[in-house]
């Protein structure tokens, strides 16, 4: 049966995610933007209200939640701010590896580490030679004994500076490429080190830092899944995180659709409100269609995870359309505010450098388009298992 008709728990849920992104994050979003603080305080609110951890089992403290409630509550977090939104998002990031292959001593251990108390944990996968094409990454991790030593420089990591412990991905095998990866939890100790923190074009919220592993030891039962299975759990995990990522940009789109359709009706010139121009009225109309595609495909992606399936292509394609749609949505947003759009004193332009990154991390739309296409080339069955 296809319907997306929610459950009155579900819609309790959303209510209460928008009311904590209208009264807690809204307010201060803009300030936020501005300064580029760490919003600690709000993060440490939704840890406490349950809006962080929210894929973790509940028998790891979590609150278990489906993909599809996941996806409703980082609409609505985005609506208030993406950036605020994706630093409460990035536990879930760092965590899914373990839902993927983690051993039921390492969840027990790091996800209840999380829900414990308010922790912040990173996914370290990118680095300085090393984004689109991860192939190509040179953080080695070689096993002595009972441990392993992790030496390498990871770029871009979201909360990496806060962050307790993190999900890295290092060389096995160094002459087996992709397929010489294998994915790690490293607890932060003082061989581990932040040695950047990137002043960004929008999400300045959010932190985004460079982390380095010198001589890191970690005990060899710290390894996620199998020696060299590292690439297939990253490919895993994106397909779980990416339905959150294309639910914030439609939080981003929906934002900057009703920011511009209010001011079109206040704003007047040549003596009636810009509204009643068919060239506002239609980009009203595109920005009203995109915001409600990217949230069909994003709710279509993530409840295909909710029933045990693979959803690989329709993860890629809500993505790809969400990215590109609201940064498409937040430009003709500034469009409609004219002139006013591009001040900082108005709430558009921010919209509009939050959604670039849409574009960008957990693989660009370039990215997507290329598993589209071989999702489409050489189709796998749907029905596969999303087991590694
Ligand atoms: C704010 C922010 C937060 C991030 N958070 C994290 C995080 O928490 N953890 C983490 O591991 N990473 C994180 N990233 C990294 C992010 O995922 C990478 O930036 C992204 O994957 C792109 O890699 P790159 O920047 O090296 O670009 P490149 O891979 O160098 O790409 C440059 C351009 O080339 C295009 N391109 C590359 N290869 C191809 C191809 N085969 N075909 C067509 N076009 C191609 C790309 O689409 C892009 O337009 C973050 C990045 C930012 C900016």
């Amino acid at each position: 049966m296809v319907d997306f008709t929610l459950t009155d728990e579900q819609k309790a849920l959303r209510e209460m995610a928008h009311d904590f992104a209208e009264k807690e994050i809204r307010p201060v979003a803009w300030e936020y933007d501005r300064d580029g603080t760490w919003p600690e305080e709000i993060l440490r609110k939704a840890w406490e209200l349950g809006l962080m951890n929210g894929h973790t089992p509940e028998e790891y403290g979590g609150p278990g939640l489906t993909y599809l409630e996941g996806a409703i509550v980082e609409e609505e977090l985005s609506w208030g701010c993406s950036g605020i939104a994706t630093s409460i998002g990035a536990n879930g990031l760092a965590t899914a590896p373990l839902g993927v292959a983690g051993s039921e001593e390492l969840k027990r251990k790091y996800l209840g580490m999380l829900t414990e108390e308010y922790k912040l944990a990173s996914f370290c996968l990118t680095e300085p030679d090393a984004g689109s094409d991860v192939s190509g990454m040179r953080t080695t991790a070689v096993r002595k004994g009972d441990k392993y030593v992790i030496n390498g420089s990871k770029c871009f990591i979201t909360n990496g500076g806060y962050a307790d412990w993190y999900t890295v991905y290092a060389k096995t095998d160094k002459e087996a490429g992709h397929r010489g990866i294998s994915c790690f939890v490293v607890p932060r100790d003082d061989t581990v080190t932040v040695d950047k923190k990137e002043d960004k074009m929008g999400q300045r919220a959010s932190n985004t830092a460079t982390i380095t592993f010198n001589e890191t030891e970690i005990p060899a039962d710290h390894l996620i899944g199998e020696e060299n299975k590292g690439f297939k759990i990253a490919m895993m995990t994106l397909d779980r995180t990416r339905p959150g990522v294309a639910a914030m940009a439609t939080g981003i789109a929906r934002a900057a659709f009703e920011f511009a359709t209010e001011y079109s009706k206040e704003r007047v010139q040549f003596g009636v409100p810009i509204a009643m121009h068919q060239a506002i009225q239609f980009m009203i109309a595109d920005m009203a269609t995109k915001v409600h595609i990217s949230r069909l495909a994003t709710w279509n992606s993530a409840v295909l995870l909710d029933q045990g399936r693979r959803n690989t292509i329709e993860s890629s394609h809500a993505k790809r359309f969400a990215a590109d749609a609201a940064m498409e949505v937040a430009t003709d947003a500034v469009q409609v505010y004219g002139g006013y759009g591009f001040i900082k004193d108005y709430p558009v332009e921010k919209l509009m450098r939050d959604a670039k990154i849409m574009q960008l991390y957990e693989g660009t739309s370039q990215i997507q388009r290329l598993v589209i296409a071989r999702e489409t080339l050489l189709p796998r069955r749907i029905e596969e298992p999303a087991t590694v």
